[in-house]
């Protein structure tokens, strides 16, 4: 039994205005320009089944089909999502604190980015309303997730990216067989382009048109999360913010669980990271506002860099409520963060996890972190994708395949 009839979904509700449209292709709201959202109604599910379903349910994410926005059954053939929880001991050590940190790997989805869940949430709800050929507006792990799930859906796909990405990101872009496009120009300006193009074509803009869907998919890091820490909430999480949809969508699923009874406790305190040379949401933070003055980006954490992000100031919004904090870290504190991470964990993450790490270093050493407490860290991508993040950092040790040669250059010192 999959539970149809208990299904939640309900509609889509301005996020400024509370007006309330039908579930479409809508993504904005037509007396306000007020982002649209997601409703449910919950009333209907019972905590002990509901969790039943859920530990009966597929390995990734559509186990959590009650929460996610579709009337009927939804799936997908590259299935995100169960990735792993780790106790990071190393990591606690090396930062000095006696706070437990665990890391989320959400490196480990099938293109090795969180950009999987929202993607496969996205696509399914593309098909459903009878879209053929889908599309996204891309820092980088959105165009390779696009790219492969469209393949695995058997849709059309074009990927519009900033054309100075990372070139392991566009070739691994390029091989699923989509449209390629390289805008000359920022995310924001692809952004705009796909905004535009939106409305001419009858394509499903995955983060433009179908942004309300695409947003729930991260709902379900957080619900992992709880199951992966035995039905109980972190006390604190680190995540990281480029438009500021993770970051308040982890948010909300927490909150969800809490308030139908599938986990008790304080809701968990909630920090931000952003790189320096992007960093609209923790500037505003900083001045106690929640507008966000777009920025021109400047880092080398791309997947980050949106100089005008549209969940930004419910992303301050809700750093404030939780009693946390949004903070930026500059290139040599991400570099370094990869680093920090890959040398305590063994995970090599890109340079939006440096970010993270970096963020995670700061409150570290600002005492931020509490004895005993749980702090979630959220590692989005995979280091592959950004090899020449730490390229100067590099140094091969070149020997003559000789045992002499390999003593001299890493042998002990011999005293005679
Ligand atoms: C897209 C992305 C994020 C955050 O995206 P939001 O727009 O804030 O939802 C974080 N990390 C990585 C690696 C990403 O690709
Ligand atoms: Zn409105």
């Amino acid at each position: 039994m999959k539970g149809n009839d208990r299904m939640a979904v309900k509609n889509l509700k301005c996020k400024e205005c509370s007006t309330e449209y039908e579930l479409g292709a809508n993504f904005f709201c037509a007396e306000c320009f007020g982002p649209l959202e997601v409703r449910y109604d919950y009333s209907g599910l019972n905590p002990e089944e509901t969790r039943r379903r859920i530990q009966a349910g597929s390995r990734g994410i559509w186990r959590y089909a009650d929460f996610l926005p579709f009337d009927g059954k939804a799936g997908d053939p590259l299935e995100p999502g169960m990735t792993p929880l780790i106790k990071a001991d190393r990591l606690s050590d090396r930062l000095g604190t006696g706070a437990e940190i665990y890391i989320k790997n959400d490196a480990a989805n099938p293109t090795h980015s969180f950009k999987d869940r929202v993607v496969a949430v996205a696509i399914a709800k593309a098909k459903e309303l009878g879209f053929e050929t889908v599309a996204c507006a891309s820092t980088g792990n959105l165009a390779n997730a696009v790219a492969a799930h469209a393949a695995a859906a058997g849709l059309d796909s074009y990927v519009f990216v900033p054309s100075n990405l990372e070139e392991q990101k566009l070739l691994a872009t390029d091989i699923y067989g989509t449209n390629l496009v390289g805008v000359n120009g920022n995310y924001d300006d692809v952004n705009r382009l796909c905004t535009q193009l939106a409305d001419e074509k009858p394509w499903a803009f995955v983060n433009v048109n179908l942004r309300p869907y695409y947003a729930e998919g991260s709902k379900t890091l957080a619900y992992e999360t709880v199951e992966q820490l035995g039905w109980s909430l972190p006390d604190r999480v680190v995540a990281p913010i480029a438009s500021g949809s993770l970051f308040t969508k982890i948010s909300r699923g927490f909150q969800e669980w809490k308030e139908i009874g599938l986990v008790d406790g304080e809701h968990p305190v909630f920090h931000g990271a952003q790189a320096e040379g992007c960093s609209p949401v923790a500037t505003a933070f900083a001045e106690g506002s929640r507008v966000c003055r777009p920025q021109k980006p400047d880092t080398i954490a791309k997947s980050l860099a949106i100089g005008d992000p549209a969940d930004g100031p419910y992303a301050v919004v809700q750093a404030n409520e939780t009693g946390g904090s949004i903070d930026a870290v500059n290139d040599d504190r991400i570099r370094e963060g990869i680093r920090l991470l890959a040398e305590t964990t063994g995970i090599f993450t890109e340079t939006a996890g440096g970010v993270t790490v970096g963020v995670l270093k700061k409150l570290a050493e600002r005492g931020e972190l509490n004895d005993g407490e749980k702090v979630v860290v959220y590692i989005t991508g995979e280091g592959l994708k950004t090899l020449d993040a730490n390229r100067d950092s590099f140094a091969l040790t070149e020997i003559e395949p000789t045992p002499d040669s390999f003593e001299s250059k890493f042998g002990q010192e011999v005293v005679a």
